[in-house]
């Protein structure tokens, strides 16, 4: 049986169609073979989350939403998993705000990165960044191709939102100075714990309400949303996460 004639009613239905679109986002080399994996890694943080938002990713969400609109230069960094699986969200988010995006690869190599561009345009991103490279820059603090950035992408950003991202990269943009939105079904991750903000849910969840977080927050006043970030704790959201993964939530 092909994932074609599953239906929707199946109770894994969206477990199921995310496992789809990595694969063929590997079979067009969107999805590095270690995505796949790293995919694993997420489902088994969702099954113990129940698959659903809890009320810490909620309030994550709205201060995500709060931080980006206070940034100067906000940036989404896409992988070949985020690509695959939330290609829409990625062109709605650039579209509704500032965020501009940008390409960023643990595994880069040409083809991925044609296959994740024309992915992205055929999903209605406008601009892309990280492909040029000319434009490319390197984070000082970190070793070989992990540390290529564009030069008027992350480089120049002040937020970066890094929705699975390895732990290495996320904590030499926090050393950069940068303020990190991270997006990471695992509270313990040191990805998770690096961030500024920190979204433990599913990103196919996460980037929806990202979405709405981000028009309701444009309509708050500017010192509403600097409210919501001064009584924003990343360090009690976690801990709140990790209880809900260990069970004692
Ligand atoms: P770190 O290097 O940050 O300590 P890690 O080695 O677990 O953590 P990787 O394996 O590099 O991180 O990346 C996979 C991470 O992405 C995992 O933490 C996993 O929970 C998370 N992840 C995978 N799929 C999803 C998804 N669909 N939504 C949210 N998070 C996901
Ligand atoms: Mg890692």
């Amino acid at each position: 049986m092909s994932f074609k004639d599953l239906p929707p009613s199946h109770p894994r239905y969206h477990s199921l169609l995310m496992r789809h679109l990595i694969t063929e986002g590997g079979k067009k080399s969107i999805v590095a073979e270690s995505g796949l994996i790293a995919h694993g890694r997420g489902e088994a943080f969702d099954y113990l989350l129940g698959e659903e938002t809890k009320p810490f990713a909620l309030k994550a969400a709205e201060a995500a939403a709060a931080l980006i609109l206070e940034s100067e230069r906000p940036i989404l960094s896409v992988n070949g998993n985020a690509a695959a699986l939330c290609p829409d969200e990625i062109a709605e988010i650039e579209r509704i705000s500032p965020v501009a995006v940008e390409i960023n690869l643990f595994y880069r190599t040409p083809k991925r990165e044609r296959a994740i561009l024309k992915h992205l345009k055929k999903h209605g991103v406008k601009t892309v960044l990280g492909v040029k490279k000319s434009d490319t820059l390197r984070l000082s603090s970190l070793d070989h191709a992990r540390r290529i950035v564009d030069r008027n992408g992350i480089a120049a950003a002040d937020t970066v939102i890094v929705p699975l991202e390895d732990g290495d990269r996320a904590e030499a943009l926090v050393r950069e100075g940068k303020k990190t939105v991270v997006i990471d079904l695992n509270p313990l991750s040191r990805t998770a714990v690096s961030g500024t903000v920190t979204i433990v849910d599913n990103i196919t969840r996460a980037l929806p309400l990202l979405i709405r977080k981000l028009k309701e927050t444009a309509a708050l006043s500017e010192e509403e949303r600097r409210k919501i970030l001064d009584e924003y704790d990343n360090t009690a959201i976690l801990k709140e996460a990790e209880k809900a993964v260990r069970g004692i939530l």
